[in-house]
């Protein structure tokens, strides 16, 4: 590719800064859009002047005074025919005392208030006029900008562009559909005509941003599309449904299929034998059943002689999955390999060479399994479990081990529909909308951790019924030291203040065997109460554990309790998970906690979780790179589904205009959007 054309007429120390504003080309300049306008259009008189709202005003200067109480300033009274005024400087030079002649004539931009020697200005923002100066016809922009970037620079800058950028429109007139032309969008916005108010200049520019908000969108479509249509010409090995091993996989469960799982692996299998890469979230709550549907998909590129990998966030979530296709897999006959961080140097080599042979079929692993050094023999099918705990580049790391694989990523944490719309159309998504039947919603309850000894005595009572606890430990999130340390002290009192019942602690700084030695004996009843860290928080799965108790819960975030408290409640015996809360609480822990003790409803939570942080938190932009809407908004499901169905029609039928509408709004940032 070759570079994209530079900004005409601009040096790199500026261009440098301007790059920061996302401008790249001219082209960029047009849709760096101002934040608000001032007008300069019409001069007020002074006796009109508003308090607290923005005039222009021509002034003469009658005399001007530097005072030094209460603190040094420059002082300036001013009249015109119908008033007088006191111009205040609190920081000034003294180039604009000596401007500030009497008898000179100035223009002030800026807000009046009554002040206590009558009205006045603080620091207008003014020029001495020599002789006629006609005023300007339209506007004056205010543009976002960065440190070193002045507004008359960009003023300039974009005046420039305007002259000699084409705004040509890239919406085919069958499309327009009553939005407002490109060309005058763009002109009206970055120079709109004077208008008697701000409510009048509100009214008046609606429908041109309406168009710009219409067209971001409709790039943000189309690229997405694209990328959806080019998966489909690059090539992946057909894993077809023989069902030998599925089918014996499927006869041997103690379970049968929630109509929710056979649909989501009847969608997986069909994709799975298209000649090109499956890209496929399966989405479903905490305890919906992922993990035995993933394990479907690993047997079917077994059948077809390819290998399959499973990557999990953590250990302890990789080593259950282990434990659990295991069970599932052993009775069939098919080996299961294992690979994670804390192998043996040796073991980890011998395993390294067995999926380098491809002795190794299906593998089940940790981050290990995209180090460099593992390379696969013919890798048909990755799966990644909790897909929203790893980064972009981590993702893509596994997919690289291979041409073109099939992708399947698990998540519990639910993508609102706009988003899923937009920032996820090119994935095909699965749903999870049930639970698997035998299960009983956990109740939750809010406990000030002055009542901690009552805690501690119904974690006693679950345990003499011959329950299981887990206690999570409070999050540090400044400092992993601090957490350790915080979980062994945590442990350490529980150890005093139950002394007759059997506790262990797993923290992410435990060795892998060490943290898995836990886990082995929580799950078989050895330890009663576990005291955890967020290690826990994905995927682990112990039955018998109905009572869970989360300290400092309003350190937590909304979907980290959620994920937590699904680790209880997994069987039928009546589940609880206690959120002992220290209080003052802030005003969004509160709104968190409401939230999470409101509802048990993966999707409900997930939803307030947006309207609390916002989308950009949500899909972790930051971390993603991915670049959010400047003007539309996610919400407006109206427009969204507009610039869907237009973006589907243009690639049909207007290819050439959907290239220059990428062209425009998409130049240098499309990458981004692929990962
Ligand atoms: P998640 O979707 O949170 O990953 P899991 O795959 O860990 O859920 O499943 C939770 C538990 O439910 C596991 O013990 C699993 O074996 C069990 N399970 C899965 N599907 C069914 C089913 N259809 N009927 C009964 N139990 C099921
Ligand atoms: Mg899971």
């Amino acid at each position: 590719m070759s570079n994209p054309p530079q900004l005409s007429g601009v040096g790199p120390t500026l261009a440098a800064k301007l790059v920061k504003l996302g401008l790249h080309r001219d082209a960029d300049l047009l849709l760096h859009l101002p934040l608000r306008y001032e007008d300069e259009t019409r001069i007020t008189p002074v006796r009109d002047a508003v308090p607290g709202e923005a005039a222009q005003f021509e002034l003469e200067v009658v005399s001007t005074e530097i005072a030094y109480r209460p603190r040094r300033q420059l002082l300036c009274h001013v009249h015109d025919d119908s008033g007088t005024l006191l111009l205040r400087f609190l920081n000034f030079y003294p180039s604009q005392q000596k401007a500030l002649q009497p008898g000179a004539c100035l223009r002030a931009f800026g807000e009046v208030r009554g002040g206590f020697f009558g009205t006045e200005m603080i620091h207008p923002r003014f020029h001495v006029l020599h002789g006629e100066e006609p005023l300007p016809q339209a506007l004056t922009p205010i543009y976002p900008t960065v440190a070193g970037v002045g507004q008359a620079t960009l003023r300039k800058l974009i005046g420039n562009a305007l002259q000699r950028v084409a705004l040509d429109d890239t919406l085919p007139d069958e499309l327009r559909g009553g939005l407002s032309g490109f060309a005058e969008s763009i002109h009206q916005l970055h120079q709109p005509p004077g208008a008697a108010s701000e409510m009048e200049l509100t009214c008046a520019l609606q429908p041109y941003w309406q168009r710009i908000r219409f067209d971001e969108l409709l790039a943000q479509q189309l690229s997405l599309r694209r990328a959806y249509a080019a998966r489909r010409t690059r090539g992946a090995p057909r894993l077809t449904a023989i069902n030998s091993l599925t089918g014996k996989l499927l006869a041997a469960l103690p379970f049968k299929l929630t109509r929710a799982q056979q649909k989501a692996w009847r969608e997986i299998a069909a994709d799975l034998a298209q000649p090109y890469p499956m890209q496929r979230l399966l989405q479903g709550d905490v305890g919906s059943g992922k993990t035995i549907v993933a394990a479907l998909a690993m047997l079917q590129a077994a059948e077809n002689g390819y290998q399959a990998a499973l990557m999990a966030p953590t250990e302890i979530l990789a080593e259950q999955h282990y434990r659990k296709l295991r069970c599932w897999l052993d009775p069939l006959g098919i080996p299961l390999a294992w690979l994670s961080g804390s192998l043996k140097r040796k073991q980890k080599n011998e395993m390294a060479t067995a999926i380098a042979s491809g002795e190794a079929r299906l593998v089940v692993g940790t981050h290990a399994l995209i180090e460099e050094d593992v390379a696969f023999a013919k890798l048909g099918l990755t799966i990644v479990d909790e897909q929203h705990r790893f980064g972009v580049r981590q993702r893509l790391a596994l997919k690289q081990k291979a041409a073109s694989p099939h992708q399947l990523t698990m998540s519990a944490t639910p993508i609102p529909r706009t988003l899923a719309m937009s920032y996820y159309a090119d994935l095909d998504v699965s749903l999870l909308d049930e639970l698997p039947p035998g299960r009983t919603p956990v109740k939750t309850k809010l406990v000030t951790e002055g009542k901690r000894d009552q805690v501690i005595a119904r974690v006693r009572d679950a345990c003499a019924q011959g329950r299981q606890a887990y206690w999570v430990c409070p999050l540090v999130e400044e400092s992993e030291t601090l957490q350790l340390k915080t979980a062994e002290e945590t442990f350490a009192h529980l150890t005093i203040d139950m002394p007759d019942l059997r506790i262990g602690l797993v923290h992410g700084r435990l060795r892998g065997e060490e943290k898995a030695a836990a886990m082995e004996a929580f799950t078989r009843g050895e330890i009663q109460v576990l005291v955890a860290t967020t290690v826990i928080e994905v995927g682990v799965d112990v039955v018998n554990a109905s009572l869970m108790v989360i300290e400092h819960a309003e350190r937590f975030g909304l979907a980290q309790l959620h994920q937590l408290r699904g680790r209880v409640g997994r069987g039928i015996t009546d589940s609880v998970c206690i959120l002992l809360y220290a209080s003052p609480l802030s005003q969004t822990a509160r709104q968190r906690l409401k939230v999470i003790f409101e509802t048990n409803d993966g999707f409900e939570i997930a939803r307030q979780d947006l309207a609390l942080r916002g989308p950009g938190e949500f899909i972790g932009a930051r971390q993603s790179g991915m670049p959010l809407l400047r003007y539309a908004d996610l919400d407006d499901t109206k427009m969204v589904d507009r610039a869907r169905a237009a973006a589907d029609k243009m690639l049909r039928d207007y290819p050439d205009f959907a290239e220059r509408h990428l062209q425009r709004w998409m130049a240098g940032r499309e990458q981004l959007l692929k990962a």
